[in-house]
């Protein structure tokens, strides 16, 4: 892609309005535009790193036999009557009329509707366990809605939800879903600790909040750090397997404020292990059991020939809070650069030609290096406007394309200007760089790298 034909329209300075980092570089660079408070529209350059996000979610999902549906954003009131959550849901429902008169709302989550679509078709255990997600924009009426789209009014979730026989058969999915979560974050590069939490609104028994450390964060957490060095490379997609790699979590005291017990902690946690800071919410899962289905009669027949409510669980990412919560791990404010990981970067490189106005050879040698490297799957964008060179190289500093080449003056022969974004440039051939960018797509192997049609300035 060539710049001069993208549509990144980028701010000389940081917008006045934005109060954390992610928020200022996602308007800075013109990933986003404010529609009205907490709703905004997704510009080429967010929308592709939302995109990217999306998919790893998507195929995380998919590897615990999820099954991907798409219910729609506006719901009618009667399930929610139902479940009793009509009235309890308060001012955080955007409740809205037909011409009919019928009352309807903006889904802030999906419970009821995914039980209703449960309840009409499957009515026996043997049909069981069904894992469903959808990936869909969801409305809530935040009373303070910030942070760019940290805190949206509308947002971008994946929402999942399982239906099981038994507590042990839902235990199971859980801990199917506790692993894909780890590995989802993982994919993009972030630590993400699972913590007991509430169940608030949704209700239930047992529930984590996948979180990531940030002192924007808006929930303060308190753990045995400890916990930081564990992971779930081990773990096998079986009963016991995911059990033990659920127990190794919790093992660590891990929680959020709501759940927190100084005494305990202190107890539990020795000196040097406490750690007490904020962080971001990325992911949350619940187990519930009957909560729904009791009030919604959605029963399944059981071996011995009895009923019984089906026991469910609940499972959501934020997709769109996390473009935001990747900003606020990875940017460095400082020096204004920001390097997304590869898995989820709207450009995995940047050319960056030096052009005079009676010289363009470096846009023709930049335009040749394009050619190659989409031949290996790699997607760039060449800035072939003729601003001066510290400008490019803060503009590419601020889109955060991992990779950088430079192609300068001091670019003769076959040795070329390479740098990781923010790093030290060092002199490599192009099949060595390509090299370098295969081998790190290829720590994400599921990824789908350029997009056929939003490709443009082919060799000249
Ligand atoms: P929070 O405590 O941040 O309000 P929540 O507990 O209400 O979150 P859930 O109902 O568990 O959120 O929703 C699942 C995920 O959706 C959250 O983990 C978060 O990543 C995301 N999310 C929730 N509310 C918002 C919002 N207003 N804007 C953007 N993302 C959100
Ligand atoms: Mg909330």
């Amino acid at each position: 892609m060539l710049l001069s034909n993208s549509f990144i329209p980028i701010l000389k300075n940081n917008p006045s309005e934005a109060k954390i980092k992610s928020h200022q570089l996602m308007l800075r660079v013109g990933m986003i535009k404010q529609a009205s408070a907490g709703i905004y529209s997704w510009l080429p350059l967010g929308f592709k790193v939302m995109k990217k996000i999306e998919q790893i979610v998507r195929e995380e999902q998919n590897k615990i036999g999820a099954q991907e549906i798409l219910m729609p954003t506006i719901q009618s009131s009667e399930i929610w009557k139902e479940s009793g959550r009509y009235d309890d849901y308060g001012e955080e429902m955007l409740r809205i009329t037909d011409r009919q008169n019928r009352e309807m709302l903006y889904g802030p989550t999906n419970e009821e509707q995914v039980t209703e679509i449960f309840r009409s078709s499957i009515k026996s255990y043997k049909s069981l366990p069904q894992l469903m997600y959808h990936i869909q924009w969801k409305f809530r009426d935040e009373i303070r809605p910030r942070f760019g789209i940290m805190r949206g009014r509308e947002f971008y979730m994946k929402d999942a939800y399982s239906f099981d026989v038994s507590d042990e058969e839902a235990f199971f999915s859980y801990n199917k879903f506790f692993l894909s979560y780890l590995k989802t974050f993982k994919r993009l590069d972030l630590t993400a600790i699972p913590m007991a939490a509430d169940t608030g609104p949704i209700g239930g028994n047992l529930s984590h909040e996948f979180i990531i450390l940030a002192d924007t964060g808006e929930s303060k957490i308190f753990t045995d750090k400890r916990i930081f060095d564990l992971n779930s490379d081990d773990t096998q997609l079986e009963k016991s397997s995911l059990e033990e790699m659920r127990k190794k979590y919790e093992q660590f005291y891990a929680v959020t404020d709501e759940k927190f017990n100084k005494d305990e902690f202190e107890k539990i946690v020795s000196k040097e292990n406490q750690l007490i800071t904020k962080g971001i919410e990325v992911g949350h899962i619940f187990y519930f059991g009957d909560k729904y289905s009791k009030p919604m009669n959605a029963s399944v027949d059981l071996p011995g020939g009895k009923k019984d409510f089906v026991k469910m669980g609940s499972y959501g990412i934020g997709v769109s809070r996390l473009v935001g919560a990747i900003i606020e791990a990875k940017y460095d404010e400082k020096n204004e650069i920001m390097k997304w990981p590869l898995s989820v970067a709207p450009y995995d490189i940047a050319l960056i030609p030096m052009i005079n106005k009676n010289d363009n050879s470096a846009l023709v040698k930049a335009n040749n290096i394009y050619s190659e490297l989409l031949k290996n799957n790699i997607d760039a964008l060449i800035d072939d406007t003729d601003e001066n060179f510290s400008s490019k190289i803060k503009k590419m500093n601020l889109i955060g394309a991992p990779y950088q080449i430079i192609i300068g003056k001091k670019s003769e022969g076959d040795l070329l200007e390479f740098k990781e974004t923010g790093g030290e440039t060092q002199n490599l051939p192009l099949n060595k760089i390509i090299e370098i960018i295969r081998q790190d797509q290829a720590t994400n192997p599921d990824q789908p790298r350029c997009h056929p049609g939003r490709v443009v300035g082919a060799a000249t």
